[in-house]
């Protein structure tokens, strides 16, 4: 095959031509998914104070065998009035600050009342239940570095730093096109030479799935027109845009010629994997044009495998995917070792087993799928029990 590339250099290339979006300064709990552009530090320390870590009564270790009078309530909220003194404690709850001349917070479940309205300790041992005064976070430390991907754990520490309107990425707008005469949408009943079109659907969940904008176009019939048409309002005002269909070899289909007219530098026409080979990626004026193979399952890996990382590294995050290293648990083979081939497996109590695919039109394979294991070119099988890095996709 003329001009096919391998996988490791579409990405390198892919990868290389991406230039960081700018940033804006966004509520913090509209942030998930956005890549953080800013070192978030801390305007204080954590805890503020030593903090009772149970519900119960602050004291003196060395008076932990004698009945103590208990001489104030602390509710969490509230700073203790008084200090504690020797055979005194202050009942406490979580949450709570320690109470001067205290060094230890005994657990209610380990006390009982005395009949004069005193505590006793039931137990022999215990330890201090104190967090302690900035043991988690001092006043000034790196919290969340910038060029981080923002997840739910993130979102708390903003708000515990107080950071209400951090500097994020703003959001990268991906254009969705499919093309096919055979196409109908999904509410429509895919009757005589029709099927459903769910690339576009698939892509704009893999987009969302990302935190960035998917921008539906619609679908362009398998004329010029059409697919100029299309394209020319994608352009308009997205950062990426991703057809899908019409780039392998058939009569009509028109996709890379069309680009090329309409100004898209072609870098790559065909890369030497499969599911995915006929996928072309282009740059015009700062915009990132994939024109990727009609079949859903190429569709699916090559997002995942190419498309996803120019994203990520376009809102400013450094993507790796989530793999994990595991034997084979049967043989997994196929018959061409011409390209780079991308199997969907099952995780089983820790070893991956091939699904049944039946190539890249097979939609409904991925459902069971965990992850995608490659077999590098020129290798015919992973044998049982070979170790392999699986790329999730669960
Ligand atoms: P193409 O790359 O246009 O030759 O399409 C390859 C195969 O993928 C054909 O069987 C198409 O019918 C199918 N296909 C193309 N686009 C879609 C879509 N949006 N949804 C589902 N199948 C599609
Ligand atoms: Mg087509």
């Amino acid at each position: 095959m003329k001009h096919m590339i391998s996988f490791e250099e579409a990405l390198k290339t892919v990868l290389s031509s991406a230039k960081q979006k700018g940033t804006s300064k966004k509520k913090f709990t509209k942030t998930l998914h956005r890549v953080l552009r800013e070192d978030v530090f801390s305007d204080m320390d954590m805890p503020p104070w030593d903090k009772a870590a149970v519900d119960g009564y602050a004291c003196r270790r060395i008076d932990l065998a004698k009945e103590l009078e208990v001489i104030e309530t602390v509710p969490a909220g509230k700073m203790p009035r008084q200090k504690v003194g020797a055979g005194q404690c202050i009942k406490i709850m979580t949450g709570a600050p320690v109470p001067q001349g205290a060094d230890t917070v005994i657990m209610v479940e380990d006390t009982q009342e005395t009949s004069d309205g005193k505590i006793r300790f039931l137990k022999e041992k215990t330890k201090s239940n104190i967090a302690y005064h900035a043991e988690d976070i001092q006043k000034g430390d790196l919290l969340i570095p910038r060029n981080t991907l923002l997840k739910p754990k993130h979102i708390a520490i903003l708000a515990t730093a107080g950071c209400v309107r951090p500097q994020v990425s703003k959001k990268v707008k991906v254009a969705v096109i499919s093309t096919g005469d055979e196409l109908v949408e999904p509410h429509q009943v895919a009757s005589g030479s029709k099927i459903r079109n769910s690339n576009a659907y698939q892509l704009m969940a893999q987009i969302q799935e990302m935190g960035a904008k998917a921008d539906y176009t619609g679908i362009a019939k398998d004329t010029e027109e059409s697919t100029r048409k299309l394209l020319k309002k994608a352009f308009h005002k997205n950062d990426v845009i991703l057809l899908t269909g019409g780039v392998s070899m058939g009569d009509f289909d028109y996709v890379p010629q069309i680009l090329k007219e309409m100004g898209v530098e072609i870098i790559f026409k065909s890369i030497a994997v499969q599911p995915g080979r006929p996928t072309v990626f282009g740059i015009r004026n700062g915009q990132y044009i994939f024109g990727l193979p009609g079949n859903p399952v190429s569709s699916f890996v090559q997002f995942e495998m190419l498309v996803k990382p120019l994203i990520y590294k376009i809102m400013g995050f450094d993507y790796t995917p989530l793999t994990q290293h595991l034997p084979a648990g049967a043989r997994l083979f196929r018959k061409n070792t011409k390209r780079m081939s991308w199997k969907p497996v099952k995780i089983i109590s820790g070893k991956i087993f091939p699904l049944e695919y039946h190539g890249s039109a097979h939609i409904n394979s991925l459902i069971d799928a965990d992850a995608l294991v490659a077999i590098p070119r020129g290798k015919e099988a992973i044998e049982e029990g070979e170790v392999v890095a699986a790329h999730i996709i669960r």
